[in-house]
């Protein structure tokens, strides 16, 4: 498989959400490329347009008008059961609230995006386990999300993230339910994971989180008005 240089292409991309008589402007023009292993901390003010962003990126809403490409495939011309199949296989998601499910042990909180990829997998434990190695949760498998301690339930999300093989994660805000000691813990875990070929967009209003990050992208009113590399 061709595994293209830019991942996404974002251009004149506009998102407005109609609330009663008033047009909510979340994004309103970005343009932006984002390439294979690159490290980028989004941040910006409660409101700036962050989240709608992260949901554009991965696939979870569309633009009211502009261009999206996503590995020079225009995303518009994507129909929804392939874009569902390019979600599940080719992005990861990491969120504030970890969002495992309580009643699942953690190898099964892993395992559970398997089954949307709808790939055949013979032994989706074992991959499993080798996710929750990758993030150093291998002991706590048959453990329930509610006996881990937060920094470990974002470990294991990020175990979960992994599983498909994803080329990048997004993950919004997701040291923000952490401790400074737990937040530089997952930044460290995220760092390593860059060094293994996986790009990362991050989501965080943390400025000690973001000067992990390569480059980092400063919103305000739907747009990017800063895009600085280190
Ligand atoms: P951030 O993540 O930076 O805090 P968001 O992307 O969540 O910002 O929101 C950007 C703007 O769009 C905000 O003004 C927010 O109120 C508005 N917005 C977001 N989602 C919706 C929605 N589903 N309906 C109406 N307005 C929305
Ligand atoms: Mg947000």
């Amino acid at each position: 498989m061709v595994k293209f240089e830019k991942i996404f292409e974002l251009s004149a991309l506009r998102r407005y959400y109609r609330v009663g008589d008033e047009l909510v402007h979340a994004l309103a023009g970005v343009d932006l490329t984002i390439s294979d292993r690159e490290f980028i901390a989004v941040i910006g003010s409660s409101g700036s347009g962050k989240s709608t962003l992260m949901h554009m990126l991965g696939f979870m809403d569309s633009p009211t008008s502009g261009k999206m490409l996503f590995e020079g495939r225009d995303v518009s011309a994507i129909d929804r059961e392939e874009r569902s199949r390019l979600r599940a296989t080719s992005i990861g998601f990491v969120f504030q609230a970890f969002n495992l499910l309580p009643k699942l042990t953690v190898l099964d909180n892993v395992v559970l995006p398997l089954t949307y990829s709808r790939k055949p997998v013979k032994n989706k434990s074992e991959l499993a386990i080798k996710a929750l190695e990758r993030v150093g949760m291998e002991h706590r498998a048959s453990h329930t999300p509610s006996q881990l301690s937060g920094g470990e339930r974002q470990r294991v999300a990020i175990a979960r993230s992994l599983i498909n093989e994803p080329r990048l994660i997004l993950a919004d805000e997701p040291t923000g339910n952490l401790d400074r000691k737990n937040r530089m813990s997952i930044m460290d875990l995220f760092t390593s994971l860059m060094d293994e070929g996986i790009t990362l967009v991050l989501v965080t209003h943390d400025d000690e989180v973001a000067t992990y990050a390569k480059r980092r992208i400063l919103m305000q009113d739907g747009i990017v008005i800063e895009d600085s590399t280190k």
